[in-house]
């Protein structure tokens, strides 16, 4: 097989990731951002790449060298699972798995919060999609002090440190910031309510945590702010508008698994110029 097919038009990705070590403001980013781009053409560009994606995630398991770990962080309604559907659209479902993380358990909670993400990490040849992740104990656990201040304080730092390690050892990590409005969530809250197909996604929960808007925002922004580094970098993804997102979102999955420059496999000795009788 040739090598995958480039994709042409590129964009800059360099203006979504979150530099290491910088103070950040949310507001740098508009979630409405469409990039100059109509939705035809940057829907026909997801699916280019989407093609190139294909072939690469083949390549990565065919190579069976790199692990590749994709975190996805949002507010309630952010787009997390619209995400996944789309972007890895016609991916080959084997060599990908998504690992949500919902409520912990009272099993998972009686150990340490890293306990239940470390076994979901990728092994070789493998990419893995984090929907939710340990962010949730910098996140859910600080707006609602589910453990002391003092504890998930200390958090940041284990993060930073874990993901290190990761990478020390193979992983290349992206993690991936759904921004969107808070007039954005309002809509697509009212649309699960007024759209019977959509009710079943509709909760009061996500209303009474609409009322934390401020104070998750903040800590999304001190999640980026502390854990944003050179091993595991941070992109804030503009997502109001769902093609936009999935366009920014391929062009840096795409652009990363370039960069690991995979090649196939050797064949073993006398495989080429074999005739299959
Ligand atoms: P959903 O993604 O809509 O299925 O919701 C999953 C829920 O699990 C969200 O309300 C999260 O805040 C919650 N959740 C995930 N991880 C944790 C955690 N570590 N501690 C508390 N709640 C969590
Ligand atoms: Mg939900």
């Amino acid at each position: 097989m040739t090598e995958p097919v480039r994709h042409n038009v590129a964009m800059d990705i360099s203006r979504y990731r979150v530099p290491a070590s910088k103070s950040v403001d949310l507001h740098a980013w508009d979630p409405h951002e469409d990039g100059g781009l109509s939705r035809d053409e940057a829907e026909n560009e997801t699916r280019a790449l989407n093609k190139e994606l294909e072939s690469l995630q083949e390549l990565l398991y065919a190579e069976g060298r790199h692990k590749v770990l994709i975190v996805i962080q949002a507010t309630d309604t952010g787009g997390k699972d619209g995400t996944i559907r789309h972007v890895f659209d016609g991916v080959n479902p084997s060599g990908v798995t998504v690992a949500p993380f919902k409520k912990p358990t009272p099993q998972e909670l009686s150990h340490d919060y890293l306990w239940r993400i470390h076994q979901h990490t990728p092994g070789a040849g493998e990419l893995t999609i984090f929907n939710r992740s340990h962010y949730e104990d910098v996140l859910v656990v600080r707006v609602h002090d589910l453990v002391p201040e003092e504890r998930w304080r200390r958090r940041y730092e284990h993060i930073r440190n874990f993901e290190q390690m990761l990478a020390d050892e193979g992983t290349t990590i992206v993690k991936l910031f759904l921004h969107i409005s808070k007039e954005e969530q309002r809509e697509r809250l009212q649309e699960r309510v007024d759209r019977p197909e959509k009710n079943w996604k509709f909760s009061f929960g996500d209303i009474a945590e609409r009322e934390h808007w401020d104070t998750y925002q903040d800590a999304f922004r001190v999640m980026l702010e502390k854990t944003s580094t050179d091993a595991a970098p941070w992109y804030v993804i503009p997502a109001n508008r769902k093609w936009f997102r999935n366009r920014v979102i391929s062009e840096i999955i795409v652009t990363t698994l370039r960069s690991l420059d995979m090649r196939h496999p050797a064949p073993a000795d006398g495989v080429p110029g074999t005739v299959v009788a």
